[in-house]
């Protein structure tokens, strides 16, 4: 979904500008070595001025110990997170360290296609600040993924009015506004898909077909899918809790009028004791919409117990940059 703002339609980029890639891995010890150094690759082929920052959100396998070997074969930095802080902290990290005047988002395992980053940068140079890509074609998901994802959007585009494009991913690039922006947003529960909608700026879509992830598995199976949906549902909006209340005024209202009628029959016509069954019955629907309401006020409450601690949004073990001189290097 394009958002036009015609009026900056030639928006005038620097002269000989610097890309930023941003690789965040975790448990991707098959794939990093061979993805930077075909990234570079292609990268040298395109004649732009690029950096890469790679990011090991953690990893307990070797990603972190190859990726700092593969800084020794190119020129790169690496960020080494002191355990795993998720993929939305690793891309924030990368975020924080990008010096270049756009930023490119790209995973590790080979599912987001080169080609497509000179599309990227082709509707960077017309003006656009924020092109994200458009899945084409969900099939190595599973079913019960798509499906997931298919209601999650529709529930998130409905109660959080911001639009987001439900097949539209991480693999992106931002321009330097953008990254500016979303740098400052300090909040620790962090759904990345929301952010970028948030911060706005004229964004387009480019189609990409996704491909086989090359090697490993994919990081987030239907319970880590449902953590981030309850998160992007609830960080976005405040319509649940809208709900839980409207929900309890509109049982209250029956029951006073229920209560009301009660009443009335037993002074017109007397006690009669059948209505057990309705007792019980009533007992239980009140006590199930309270401990949802109350769930979804804890669901709230959660995020201020975090952001209240205003913990650090990650931790960095190592960063170590192979494009400065080793002395330069702190931390390695
Ligand atoms: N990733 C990460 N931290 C995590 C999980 C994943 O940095 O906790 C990285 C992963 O290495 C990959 C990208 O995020 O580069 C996408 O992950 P994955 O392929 O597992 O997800 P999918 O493609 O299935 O959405
Ligand atoms: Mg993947």
């Amino acid at each position: 979904m394009p958002h036009n703002h015609p009026e900056r339609d030639s928006y005038p980029r620097p002269k000989n500008p610097l890309f930023s890639f941003i690789v965040p891995a975790y448990r991707e010890e098959k794939n990093i070595s061979n993805f930077l150094i075909s990234l570079k690759d292609s990268l040298d082929q395109l004649s732009i001025r690029y950096e890469i920052i790679a990011v090991d959100d953690g990893s307990p396998d070797n990603t972190g110990k190859l990726m700092l070997e593969t800084a020794q074969k190119i020129p790169m930095k690496c960020v080494l997170f002191s355990r795993n802080f998720g993929k939305e902290q690793a891309l924030t990290a990368g975020l924080m360290h990008a010096s270049g005047d756009a930023a490119i988002l790209m995973d590790a395992d080979f599912q987001h296609p080169f080609e497509t980053i000179e599309k990227f940068i082709s509707y960077w140079h017309q003006g656009y600040d924020m092109i994200y890509g458009v899945r084409m074609d969900r099939g190595h998901d599973g079913y019960a993924r798509r499906s997931f994802t298919y209601v999650f959007y529709k529930l998130l585009n409905w109660i959080a009015k911001i639009p987001i494009e439900p097949n539209a991913g991480d693999f992106r690039l931002l321009d330097r506004k953008a990254i500016d922006a979303l740098n400052t947003l300090p909040e620790r529960t962090r759904f990345m898909k929301g952010l970028y909608a948030w911060v706005g700026f004229k964004s387009i879509g480019i189609p990409f077909d996704v491909t086989e992830r090359q090697a490993g598995q994919s990081s987030y199976n239907l319970s880590k899918l449902s953590n981030l949906a309850a998160i992007g549902l609830t960080s976005f909006s405040t319509l649940p809790l809208r709900i839980s209340m409207l929900v309890g005024v509109l049982t209250s209202f029956f029951a006073f009028s229920y209560g009301f009628w009660i009443v009335m029959r037993t002074l017109l016509f007397g006690a009669d004791l059948p209505g057990w069954s309705t007792l019980v019955a009533a007992v239980l629907f009140l006590g199930g919409l309270q401990l949802i309401a109350m769930g979804i006020l804890g669901e709230y409450i959660s995020h201020i117990f975090t952001e209240v601690k205003n913990r650090p949004l990650y931790i960095v073990s190592e960063i170590y940059d192979s494009t400065l001189p080793k002395q330069q290097n702190t931390y390695a």
